[in-house]
């Protein structure tokens, strides 16, 4: 077997502290991948620089004037980190025949993108990465991401526990995952239904290198919604249950006020209306809003709107434009 090609894609959002080492370290890993005869010579790093407003793409392009593999993608405004992911896989998927998608923040271990080729060579199409501990998030990131695992699994949605988006990818499973079409892609719950021979390298996940996290408790809460929503009806069956549960149960209870009522036992009941009352408003008001989200979620799909737009390639050029910004 000849060395593979190997492409790191590296998902970039206001990413200017942590950049240049980055960039540095991912260069030493991959140039001794590339001596260990793991990889081929013409393997690269490719950063997609996810409409950043700070200097992220200036030090991208500039990167890539300097080093030949290093190269970049930018995309034309901010459009998520799914997206970008996304962008960058499909970019890359032309001249590879393996891709790894890694955090620009140096959290998650790079040494054992060795293991990653090593698995894909030894026939895996799909290496996850998967985390041992989480001592350096911090104490509320680790309970909501569990809870969020344990939710999931709950749901009916097969995730790999404890697994971002580090990962490997063969080319094929790349071509694969092109044929997902939805908006929404949650990349975690879709590659597991790929399918591929997969396999886990397990690490120990760092502090952030520098800046600061891109994912704020609002955006994780629109992940997470993001992600059982796309995936499972459970919160809709949900509904129907606790809609037939209540239904059932005003029966019995008129039927025993009835009684109540036919034996001369009259209830004054002003508290029993009123709570049921607010109850089965609080409920229909929380069913309309789930129905709304999966709603909402077949109208953003309808559109059938472009995941992301890019704006330079530098990956599939030949070489950089000339005209282009110092
Ligand atoms: N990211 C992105 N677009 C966004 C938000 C984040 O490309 O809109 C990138 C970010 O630069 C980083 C990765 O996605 O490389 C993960 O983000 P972060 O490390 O902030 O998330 P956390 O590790 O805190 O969950
Ligand atoms: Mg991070």
């Amino acid at each position: 077997m000849t060395e593979p090609i190997l492409t790191i894609v590296v998902p970039c959002y206001n990413e200017e502290d942590v950049l240049p080492e980055t960039i540095r370290q991912l260069r030493i890993l991959r140039e001794q991948l590339v001596a260990e005869q793991l990889i081929s010579t013409q393997s690269t790093l490719l950063f997609v620089d996810d409409g950043s407003h700070d200097a992220t793409w200036t030090i991208i392009y500039k990167a890539s004037l300097h080093y030949p593999d290093v190269k970049g993608v930018k995309l034309s405004r901010n459009a998520g980190h799914q997206q970008a992911l996304l962008a960058g896989l499909f970019a890359a998927k032309t001249r590879s025949d393996c891709i790894v998608s890694i955090d620009a923040d140096l959290q998650d271990d790079i040494s054992i993108i060795r293991e990653f080729v090593k698995k894909f060579r030894e026939g895996y199409e799909i290496v996850y990465g998967v985390r041992n501990r989480r001592d350096t998030d911090t104490f509320f990131k680790r309970h909501t991401a569990q809870w969020f695992y344990k939710t999931m699994k709950a749901m009916g949605v097969q995730l790999v526990y404890n697994h971002a988006d580090y990962r490997l990818m063969s080319r094929r499973a790349v071509e694969e995952l092109e044929r997902f079409e939805e908006v929404n892609l949650f990349l975690r719950g879709i590659v597991p239904l790929l399918g591929f021979r997969s396999t886990a390298v397990f690490y120990d996940r760092k502090e952030r290198f520098a800046g600061k996290t891109k994912y704020p408790l609002k955006k994780m809460i629109a992940f997470a919604l993001d992600g059982i929503t796309s995936f499972s009806i459970t919160p809709i069956r949900f509904i129907s249950f606790i809609g037939f549960l209540s239904f059932f149960s005003s029966i019995l209870f008129g039927g025993y006020f009835l009684f109540l009522k036919l034996t001369g036992h009259t209830q004054t009941g002003w508290t029993s209306l009123i709570t049921s009352i607010w109850l089965l408003g609080g409920l229909q008001l929380i069913s309309f809003g789930l129905i709304g989200e999966y709603i909402g979620k077949i109208y953003k799909e309808t559109k059938r709107r472009p995941r992301y737009i890019i704006d330079l390639d530098l990956f599939n050029l030949p070489k950089a434009l000339p005209f282009l910004p110092e």
